[in-house]
């Protein structure tokens, strides 16, 4: 699978560029995300003991569900 966000500067683009192997898939949209278009966040799964010192969970988005979330959340 390919970076969708890669595939869509690709396709803007005039030149040609093949766009990246993807890294991992959005948690939200379920796209495939390279390196340098994916975010990981990291939070408790929320129900879990927090005071016990749980680890965090991993969640990876791609750039325009990131954004949208942090937008959703106010840290603009
Ligand atoms: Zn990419
Ligand atoms: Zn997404």
């Amino acid at each position: 699978m390919q970076c969708y966000d890669c595939f869509l500067e690709s396709r803007a683009s005039t030149v040609p560029v093949s766009p990246a192997i993807a890294a991992a898939a959005c948690a939200r949209c379920g796209a495939g995300v390279c390196g340098r278009h994916s975010h990981a966040t990291y939070a408790p799964i929320p129900g879990s003991p927090a005071s016990t010192g749980a680890p965090e969970a991993r969640r990876i988005t791609c750039d325009p569900c990131y954004q949208a979330e942090t937008a959703a959340a106010g840290q603009t």
